[in-house]
């Protein structure tokens, strides 16, 4: 470094400000009256730590490093750890059932259930008509039988849980048969066999990736055998030369030598999904009528109620869970129940399509869409030169419907001259609420199919403002 360079640096260090100093600036002044004094001298540090070493590393070259620069950069920090993380995000990905977006939005009358729910005392575990103490789970356990057609029922934290119940409660110790091309990961640290191994069940795989015949689970039966398993492949699909018995022939053959059927239906749904053009998603009703003794589910994939864990069944097994002491510390909280019970009673009035979200997304017609993004399109040209329209396609994720997708219209932004799709998405990320898209071709594309109605205004601003932004 030339001599005057190196002179220039030390300048900027020694001109630094202490924290002191910096706290004293009328911004941050201001700023203490309601922000805590810890936090405001931890980012004061931070701060001044990271201006040393950007200055360090030239960045700070024969630039000013103004007090009220740097003040503002620590009120920044502050404001920055006092807003809440967690927050809304307007999904425009096309993706239904977006596993990092948080699944299924919650109809309104969920919404309202579980406002009800925090706001207030409850019959949570209250029997109204014996004034004793009563069952949280009766809330839903009656209806959650019906709709699925099974003897009982009861939910816990999430199908993972579930599944993790079941094994433990009927497996532990013994050995579970499962097909070698249903040994899978369904994805975030949850695989079956890791989670067979945790539970003490000893997982026994037959067949081959591809083929498994009803044979080959029924030789693999010993006397140490509690269990055949079936694991639906949620995620992603064998095609070709392949074979799988139906869970009818397991079911004979569990039954024939005393054992249980599990099915794991990871989705699970209550509605077919082939009224909605798509492939036929085995329904909750199909495996208990083929003669499954338990099935597992989720709350929050086609169902479109809240993250839970569904298990239905019959009446033995389900009263054997209810008194396991995993029942308790996998039990679902009062907001999650309130959710639940709202989103269960859509199906039991007939009105799921009408009412929730998952399933108004689904049922979304090319045409209707088409003139919804026509409608973006035509605001957005104004200030944005090349938006148009292209035909696309909808996905419905979250471990559901592996490849399936629902043709879709959607909003394409070319990238101006002057930026790029990097930049473009950290913008939109940045935005308040964060709107979160697709990237193909250089274009940034928005799905009219996931984007709820209460956001469309809010989304529509927001491109605008950023297309005024970036044309300064
Ligand atoms: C999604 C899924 C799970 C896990 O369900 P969570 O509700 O996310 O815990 C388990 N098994 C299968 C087959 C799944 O698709």
């Amino acid at each position: 470094m030339p001599k005057e360079d190196q002179n220039e640096l030390n300048k900027l260090m020694r001109n630094l400000p202490g924290v002191e100093k910096l706290l004293q600036t009328p911004v941050l002044r201001d700023l203490g009256q309601t922000a805590p004094h810890d936090l405001l001298v931890e980012a004061a540090r931070q701060t001044l730590d990271e201006t040393r070493q950007n200055i360090r590393q030239g960045q700070f070259l024969f630039t000013d490093l103004d007090l009220e620069v740097l003040a503002g950069e620590v009120a920044r920090r502050v404001e920055q750890s006092l807003e809440s993380s967690l927050r809304e995000v307007i999904n425009a990905t096309g993706v239904i059932l977006h596993t990092n977006l948080g699944r299924a939005p919650l109809s309104r009358e969920a919404i309202a259930a579980v406002a009800a729910s925090a706001g207030s005392y409850s019959n949570l575990e209250y029997d109204l008509e014996s004034g004793e103490r009563g069952s949280r789970l009766s809330h839903i356990e009656s209806l959650l039988a019906r709709l699925s057609g099974a003897e009982a029922a009861i939910a816990v934290n999430n199908n993972a849980a579930a599944v993790f119940m079941v094994l433990t409660a009927f497996a532990q110790g013994k050995e579970v048969i499962l097909s070698r091309g249903q040994a899978v990961e369904i994805g975030g640290g949850f695989r079956i066999p890791d989670v067979m191994r945790q539970t003490g069940a000893r997982l026994v795989e037959v067949g081959t990736t591809n083929k498994t015949y009803a044979t080959d689970y029924e030789s693999a039966v010993t006397p140490e055998t509690a269990m055949l398993m079936r694991v639906h492949s949620s995620n992603f699909k064998i095609i070709g030369f392949t074979a799988n018995p139906d869970l009818k022939e397991l079911a004979e053959i569990a039954h024939r030598h005393n054992l249980l059927l599990v099915d794991d239906l990871g989705s699970g749904t209550l509605l077919d999904t082939a009224r909605y053009g798509l492939t036929h998603e085995p329904t909750v009703g199909d495996s208990i009528r083929a003669g499954a003794d338990i099935v597992t589910f989720s709350g929050d994939k086609l169902l479109g109620g809240p993250q839970a864990g569904l298990i239905a069944g019959k009446k033995e097994y389900i009263a054997r869970l209810r008194k396991h002491p995993l029942a308790r510390a996998l039990r679902l909280d009062k907001m999650t129940l309130a959710a639940l019970q709202a989103t269960l009673q859509h199906y039991l009035r007939d009105e799921a399509e009408r009412k929730i979200p998952v399933w108004q997304m689904l049922s979304r017609q090319p045409g209707d869409l088409r003139e919804q993004a026509g409608r973006w399109q035509a605001r957005l040209e104004r200030v944005w030169p090349g938006a148009t329209i292209v035909q696309g396609e909808s996905t419905i994720g979250g471990g559901s419907l592996p490849g399936e997708t629902l043709p879709t219209w959607l909003l394409a932004l070319p990238v101006p001259p002057d930026s790029s799709i990097n930049r473009l998405q950290a913008e939109l990320r940045s935005q308040r609420p964060p709107v979160i898209g697709r990237v193909e071709h250089d274009c940034l594309l928005f799905d009219p199919r996931t984007v709820l109605d209460f956001q469309e205004e809010t989304l529509l601003a927001t491109l605008e403002h950023l297309a005024s932004q970036d044309s300064q």
